[in-house]
């Protein structure tokens, strides 16, 4: 690649690549671990508060190993943020940085590493909490501010087309200095180098797709090519499972409607047949209601009919009775009349025998007194028979009268009689009553 273009690569990795996070300012007298502890409070402190931090745990804490193990909120109170939440975020950071480099060195002290470069970057490269640019960072500053030299930086470089690939740290770092493009830029060349490592420029999947190099990278822009020929087989796969999807729900509709419409039919064919045997049932109950009903009117024709026999019985029987006992009446009227003209005709014959009588007596006593002015005795006897005829007239008299005063008494209680009618009516209505009131019972049932 000629060097105008190489230049331009390096120009444009600096330019499209966002940091983010600054690096803070090297401290005099901090080592490379405060030194990370410094990059890692930088993501969520200011450069200031990051010291004022960075002081304030180095004087709470006895150790860096005492800090590992101590609670978040033992931590947190050396933090200088702006709240208590803030402080917790850090103090778990801090303690998630310190236990990453416990876990990849057993130890904090890191100095070894301005010794022995290679094995430095080995270990930092592998703590990916504390991540690729810190870790160009503590190598530029355990290099004393010299470009950070890396196989994985060798291989970005070799992917853009800069430098060819190369296994030769020595060599890598001939290669790679004099794309440094003022003095001092070898921090800010390392930076964004280790962001592309980081965010885009796997060693097995870069996702060139992503990084804002793809276009000036002959790697990347391969490698977009087959992400885009393999996004458009993944979109004609999914679009491929999609129509199957789709043909296949529109399979499952189509049987959700034939089932639907099954049930329908079903529900349709149980519904007429309810509706059947209900309509069945209906008629069912209205016959046998009828017939009940019809049972019921012939029952009560029935009953009224006996009722009337009854009633009628009774009332023949009340007339034969009534006419039994005016038959009576009128045979005891008739007797009493009959006994009555007996007793005038007595009555009428006794006048007439005592008409007789006294004309014969008459007769005699005019003969008496023809004989007795012929015989003087014959006078003592006509007395005693004139005395005896007044006896007997007063005997006959008397008898009369008693049977006159006998026959009068049954008179007045034959003539009482008819007084008894009224209660027979009234009986007799009481009954028409009960028997109107009994119609009228049986017509409401
Ligand atoms: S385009 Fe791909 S290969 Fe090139 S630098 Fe970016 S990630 Fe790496």
């Amino acid at each position: 690649m000629p060097a105008g273009t190489k230049v331009k690569v390096v120009s444009d990795l600096i330019q499209k690549v966002n940091l983010r996070w600054d690096p803070p300012k090297r401290l005099k007298d901090a080592n490379l671990l405060e030194h990370g502890l410094l990059c890692v409070l930088s993501r969520e402190l200011s450069e200031s508060k990051a010291e004022a931090t960075l002081k304030a745990l180095r004087r709470d804490f006895d150790d860096w190993n005492v800090l590992r193990v101590s609670q978040v909120q033992e931590v947190a109170p050396s933090v200088q943020g702006k709240d208590d939440g803030q402080n917790r975020l850090v103090a778990a950071m801090i303690k998630q940085y310190l236990q990453e480099i416990f876990q990849q060195n057993h130890g904090f002290d890191l100095e070894f590493m301005r010794e022995d470069m290679a094995e430095g970057a080995k270990m930092f490269i592998k703590c990916t909490y504390l991540g690729v640019p810190a870790a160009y960072y503590l190598l530029w500053i355990a290099g004393d501010e010299a470009m950070p030299i890396t196989l994985d930086m060798v291989r970005v470089l070799d992917r853009l087309g800069v430098i060819p690939r190369t296994t030769s740290l020595r060599k890598a770092r001939t290669l790679i200095e004099p794309l440094v493009q003022k003095k001092g830029g070898e921090l800010e060349l390392a930076s964004h180098l280790g962001e592309v490592l980081e965010r885009w420029c796997d060693l097995r999947r870069p996702k060139c797709w992503l990084c804002p190099l793809a276009d000036g990278c002959p790697h990347g822009k391969k490698v977009v090519k087959d992400w885009k020929a393999q996004q458009e087989r993944i979109e004609a796969a999914r679009l491929r499972s999609e129509s199957r999807a789709e043909a296949q729900r529109q399979k499952d509709a189509q049987r959700a409607k034939r089932e639907e419409d099954r049930k329908a039919r079903e529900r349709g064919r149980l519904t007429k047949k309810l509706e059947r045997e209900r309509e069945r049932e209906q008629r069912r109950l209205a016959a046998e209601a009828k017939k009940r009903e019809k049972e019921l009117n012939a029952k009560k024709r029935a009953e009224e009919l006996a009722r009337k026999k009854v009633e009628a019985k009774k009332k023949a029987e009340l007339e034969k009775k009534a006419a039994a006992k005016k038959r009576a009446e009128d045979a005891k009227k008739a007797a009493a009349k009959k006994k009555a003209d007996d007793a005038k005709k007595a009555a009428a014959k006794l006048k007439a025998e005592q008409a007789r009588k006294a004309a014969a007596k008459k007769k005699a006593t005019s003969k008496a007194s023809k004989t007795s002015k012929s015989k003087a005795a014959a006078p003592k006897k006509a007395s005693t028979a004139s005395k005896a005829s007044s006896k007997a007239k007063k005997k006959v008299t008397k008898k009369t009268a008693k049977k006159v005063t006998k026959k009068v008494p049954k008179k007045a209680t034959k003539s009482s009689a008819p007084k008894k009618a009224p209660a027979a009516a009234k009986k007799k209505t009481a009954r028409k009553t009960t028997s109107s009131a009994k119609k009228k019972s049986v017509r409401k049932r």
